[in-house]
């Protein structure tokens, strides 16, 4: 049988799909990821875009951070691809339980999912830093350089930059759901961002599927791995 077979029977017996993916779910609507050839950490920039995105970096310089952030990050046009299209449909269905992503742009929950863990947070969500008020990502564009609230205070966005802990609900959430799941599928993701990739270690079934265009550590440990574009992929599930 071939890899797409297997992966449409896999689907198709399961009641309890977990998805757990990355940046390459998105490349397809546009967004860049961080680790590909033409990824954000390939391009020339004043600081290494680790080293812009981390929060000290962000404490001391916020003019650079948010010039970064607004130019690189942000994609606004960006529309969900076939992924988060099929994605959306087999939760619908019943089939799939939760999408736990460490991407921050949203396109999960404009494609229709329901149950999106966002374990780096989302570029649509910004709280003042001193009051707490919430602003969305328009505001946050509207506003020239680094955003204030109107009481003075700078405003974060509610994503996690590197050197900043996550969520501990929202990681004990994934490792429920990637627990109980009777088919967990990966994609888009290189795995090497930590705590997020070490979730994947929690799943303790038989039906564990790669999507990527490129080599992960978890192919070798994988029972299924489908090499490709992760939209063409699930384009051809006919789901
Ligand atoms: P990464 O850049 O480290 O890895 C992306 C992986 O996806 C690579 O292995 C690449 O080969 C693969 N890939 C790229 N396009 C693909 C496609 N169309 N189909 C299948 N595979 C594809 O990304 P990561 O593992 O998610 O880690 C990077 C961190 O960057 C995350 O923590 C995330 O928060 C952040 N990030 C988010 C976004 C976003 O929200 N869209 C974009 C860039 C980075």
């Amino acid at each position: 049988m071939g890899e797409l077979e297997q992966l449409k029977k896999w689907v198709g017996e399961s009641s309890n799909i977990v998805f757990f993916g990355g940046a390459g779910v998105s490349t397809e609507s546009g967004i860049p990821d961080f680790r590909s050839v033409d990824g954000l950490y390939n391009q020339k920039y004043d600081y290494p875009p680790e080293t812009i995105i981390s929060h000290s970096f962000y404490k001391r310089n916020p003019e650079e951070f948010y010039r970064f952030y607004k130019d690189r990050m942000l994609f606004t046009d960006a529309k969900p691809n076939e992924a988060h299209r099929v994605l959306a449909k087999l939760e619908e269905q019943g089939k799939l339980r939760a999408v736990i992503t460490q991407n921050i742009d949203g396109l999960h929950q404009a494609a229709g999912s329901k149950e999106v863990l966002e374990l780096h947070g989302s570029v649509h969500r910004n709280y003042c830093t001193h009051c707490g008020k919430f602003y969305s990502l328009n505001e946050i564009l509207a506003m020239d350089g680094v955003p204030y609230c109107e009481c003075g205070g700078m405003i974060k966005p509610d994503v996690v930059l590197y050197e900043e802990g996550l969520d501990q609900g929202i990681l004990q959430r994934s490792v429920n759901y990637i627990r109980q799941a009777d088919m967990l599928i990966i994609g888009g993701t290189s795995l090497v961002v930590y705590p997020a990739a070490g979730l994947v270690d929690y799943y303790e079934g038989n039906k564990l599927v790669v999507i990527n265009k490129s080599v992960t550590p978890m192919d070798s440990r994988a029972d299924l791995v489908v090499t490709g574009k992760i939209g063409e992929v699930f384009s051809q599930l006919s789901i």
